[in-house]
């Protein structure tokens, strides 16, 4: 048996080697690093995929969330809510801009923005709600896109986790996630969903207007060159980068359905045991893409299971192990432990196994039989 990864990325590449390596050296034969051919047949590329009007490449995920706030002209103390448990890019960039995050609980079953939550934490002052798809799963965008028109609230999606995962709607429409929203990031990290060989991102909208400024914000405020017309950054995601995604673009939804069929066989060995919660998909199969693969481990010791795993060479991780009203940058006055207690849970609960689209049958058979002998 292959030694197991948490995220296989030489095996996935030697199985695409001839598309990457092509594309990539079309970048060098044309000289054009930046803003190439590539990039630009990349953004269309991935519009068409998702079906959305504008795609607007950029340098990573936190940037993308970042560069979409600062196109919806937030203003230094508004209140944008967003979720206690996940990665610490979504609150960063709110508190980079001097907003004011508001941190709220999440749900216990699907680890996503509790909407409950969500009611309680909105005053006058909120602008933004940014429910991130955690792990692979859209947030409740039905109830969080009602609760937004009800507040005139914008809804910027992080879907850094969830590229290709759709969303479906009570009356049937299905939608991409990162589609629903005003607004919405993504990250090409190499280990996320859709990776690249380095970093890049994208912000995706369906607003001309926005949309416009947007390429404008991530090119130093410039729409006309020389003419700095807004406060900009510097924000692009280079050919190379935009090469490795273009090749690796068509197969996302192969990929999505490997992840899908790996966390089947994962659940159907784990999911009738007390001691574990296997994760739940709340829509059609095709509404969860397996970003991460997380079990909860109820009434019994959840690091002995760690190092149980470990020690049977088989990597597994805690995402994420702090929540995010507890970092020494995030913690406010304003929040109570009794606001969180789904979150204050799952920290202690949680176990993320090997999830990537290379997984054998064989390898996971061996981590679910590692797992079940840890309760005998
Ligand atoms: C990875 C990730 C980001 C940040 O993406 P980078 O490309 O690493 O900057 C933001 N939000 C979430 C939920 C992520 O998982």
């Amino acid at each position: 048996m292959e030694k197991i990864q948490m995220v296989d990325l030489k095996g996935q590449y030697n199985k695409i080697k001839d598309a990457v390596n092509t594309s990539i050296q079309e970048v060098l034969d044309s000289n054009t690093y930046i803003n190439g051919p590539q990039v630009q047949s990349f953004q269309k590329n991935l519009e068409k995929y998702l079906d959305v009007k504008h795609v607007i490449p950029c340098a990573n995920g936190t940037d993308a969330l970042q560069i979409a706030m600062m196109g919806l002209d937030l203003k230094p103390g508004d209140e944008v809510i967003t979720a206690d448990f996940t990665f610490a890019a979504t609150v960063e960039v709110i508190a980079l801009l001097q907003l004011t995050p508001v941190l709220v609980d999440v749900e216990e079953d699907t680890f996503n923005i509790s909407i409950e939550a969500i009611k309680k934490a909105i005053t006058p002052k909120t602008k933004a709600i940014v429910p991130v798809h955690l792990f692979g799963q859209s947030a409740n965008m039905e109830a969080i896109m009602q609760l937004a028109k009800e507040h005139n609230l914008y809804v910027i999606e992080d879907n850094a986790q969830a590229i290709g995962a759709n969303y479906t709607f009570e009356n049937g429409t299905k939608i991409k996630a990162g589609a629903i929203g005003h607004v919405a990031s993504t990250s090409f990290f190499p280990s996320k969903n859709l990776g690249c060989y380095g970093d890049g991102g994208a912000i995706f909208t369906n607003d001309d207007a926005l949309a416009h400024k947007l390429r404008g914000i991530v090119n130093h405020g410039m729409y006309e060159r020389y003419h700095h017309d807004v406060v900009g950054v510097n924000s692009r995601l280079d050919s190379v980068q935009a090469a490795v995604l273009n090749a690796k673009l068509p197969l996302l939804d192969q990929y999505c359905n490997a992840r899908q069929a790996a966390a089947a066989k994962y659940s159907q060995a784990l999911s009738n045991h007390k001691n574990i919660i296997t994760p739940i998909i709340t829509g059609d199969k095709d509404s969860h893409v397996f970003h991460q693969y997380t079990l909860r481990i109820i009434d019994a010791d959840r690091n002995a299971l760690m190092q149980h795993l470990l020690s049977k060479d088989i990597p597994c991780a805690i995402y994420y192990p702090i929540p995010l009203h507890s970092q020494k940058a995030y913690c406010s006055p304003n929040y109570n432990e009794s606001d969180f207690p789904v979150t204050n849970q799952l920290v202690k609960e949680v176990i993320s196994l090997p999830m990537h689209t290379e997984l054998s049958d064989e390898q996971i058979g061996y981590i679910c039989d590692s797992i079940l002998e840890f309760f005998k």
